[in-house]
């Protein structure tokens, strides 16, 4: 018997590609109905199952790759490092989305009366909103991080970030221990960890019908409720929308390239090909937390991140690194900006190039947060937070987009931090480059 291996990564590109397609003859026969009663749910279950192992992943691997560092010196360092690159990436990603939408100004060419009509027929879903940023003070973000009780915030798959400060103190605390003492605990994660991750190889096993079953519901969903109104907005929407992708595609065709090549020996071409299953996985998900544990597969087994780094860099840039998301706040408040007839002053914008950083750092890694987050951004420079309502009905697309692009630099800074540790394993991104990506 000839037993073929096709890679994950086709295998789940097939899923969409027929997720797609059934989902367009679905729009024709009439299977809305259908489509979203039994094809909808299984990948419901499938971005479930992702998100079920996202708590248990982040401390097992945050909690071990800490205590791997055996030196608190050596944590800080690599804490410092990666934190800054973090920070520099999403500066870099606004500023250019800035720029983009300063230069494309697709807010201009919305006709007034037809803005105040979609802000009106859309304020019924901003509603559910939750306006985050209603009476907090400045720091409230710094609150944010410190659980007032460990088990609720790990019941919350929005409070990760409180999860990974509990994981990271743990871990420094094992650190400063004598070995003797924590062996048991160390040994009990690392055997913890073992299973966590086989249970992900048996998730991953159904993930070309999960992403089959997203993609063709999304397709119904977007071509069956919102056409019409899509088609009337078209110039304006998609000329926001093009905006934000033309600054993604900047970031991963000109800023993480030129990262991976100051930094590390890998190729960009074995950079994306390695990253490739966690790339179409955050696409059909939308959420960086459910894709992390392929993010870690990939950057590990592909791209020769040692352990030691992934297993901090890589949760840590799920919850705070999210590049796409800024880039698409900072255009999404100019776009509303322009559409208000508000003309943003130089200041107006560097507050974007702050609050942004800020909203993302504290969007979950979950589908639409970066949009919720967005009211913070509008809030800050005084752009009426209703306008979301307008860019609706393109974010899940662009949510699709973005949470590539997060994880794209999350995977970046984690190879380019290894490479500075001397954790990036060269011998097996030779021995890939020769086998897997001739
Ligand atoms: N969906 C994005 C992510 O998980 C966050 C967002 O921009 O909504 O990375």
């Amino acid at each position: 018997m000839i037993k073929t291996k096709v890679p994950l990564h086709w295998l789940i590109l097939f899923g969409m590609g027929a997720g797609v397609v059934f989902g367009l003859v679905a729009v024709l026969a009439g299977w809305h109905a259908f489509t979203i009663d039994w094809i909808k749910p299984w990948g419901t279950i499938f971005i479930r199952l992702l998100k079920l192992i996202a708590v248990p992943l982040i401390i097992v691997s945050l909690i071990n790759g800490i205590s791997n560092l055996n030196d608190v010196s050596k944590l800080s360092r690599i804490g410092l490092k990666t934190i800054s690159l973090y920070l520099v990436t999403t500066v870099i990603a606004i500023t250019i989305g800035l720029l983009v939408v300063n230069l494309t100004r697709p807010g201009k060419v919305l006709p007034a009366e037809k803005a105040l009509e979609f802000q009106q027929r859309y304020a019924a879903n901003v509603q559910n909103t939750p306006d985050t940023s209603a009476e907090e003070g400045p720091l409230q973000f710094i609150i944010d991080v410190v659980p007032d009780n460990v088990f609720r915030a790990m019941t919350e798959n929005t409070a990760m970030l409180q999860v990974i400060f509990f994981s990271v103190l743990f871990g420094i605390a094992m650190i400063l221990i004598p070995q003797e003492k924590t062996r048991p605990v160390k040994l009990f994660i690392e055997s913890l960890n073992e299973i966590v991750l086989q249970m992900i190889h048996l998730i991953m096993k159904i993930a070309p019908y999960g992403v089959f079953a997203l993609i063709a519901a999304i397709t119904v969903e977007v071509a069956g409720d919102q056409i019409a109104d899509t088609a009337a907005l078209f110039g304006s929407l998609g000329l926001y929308a093009l905006t934000v992708i033309i600054g993604l595609l900047l970031m991963v065709f000109v800023i993480y390239p030129l990262i991976i090549s100051s930094f590390t020996v890998i190729g960009f071409k074995q950079f994306i090909k390695g990253l490739a299953p966690a790339q179409l996985l955050a696409f059909s998900t939308s959420s960086s937390a459910a894709t992390l544990p392929v993010t870690m597969e990939c950057c590990e087994e592909n791209l020769g991140v040692k352990k030691e780094v992934s297993s901090f860099v890589l949760p840590l840039g799920a919850t705070i690194n999210m590049d796409g998301t800024s880039l698409y706040q900072a255009v999404a408040a100019v776009f509303l900006a322009q559409i208000y007839g508000m003309d943003l002053s130089l200041g107006q914008q560097l507050t974007i190039i702050l609050t942004a950083t800020l909203a993302s750092i504290g969007s979950a890694a979950v589908p639409g947060a970066g949009m919720i987050m967005l009211v913070i951004v509008l809030g800050s420079v005084g752009i009426p937070t209703e306008g979301i309502a307008l860019i609706f009905a393109v974010d899940r697309p662009l949510d699709m987009l973005r949470t590539v692009v997060n994880i794209t630099g999350d995977s970046s800074i984690a190879c380019a931090v290894a490479h500075t540790e001397n954790k990036l394993d060269e011998a097996l991104i030779i021995e890939n480059k020769e086998n897997l990506y001739p």
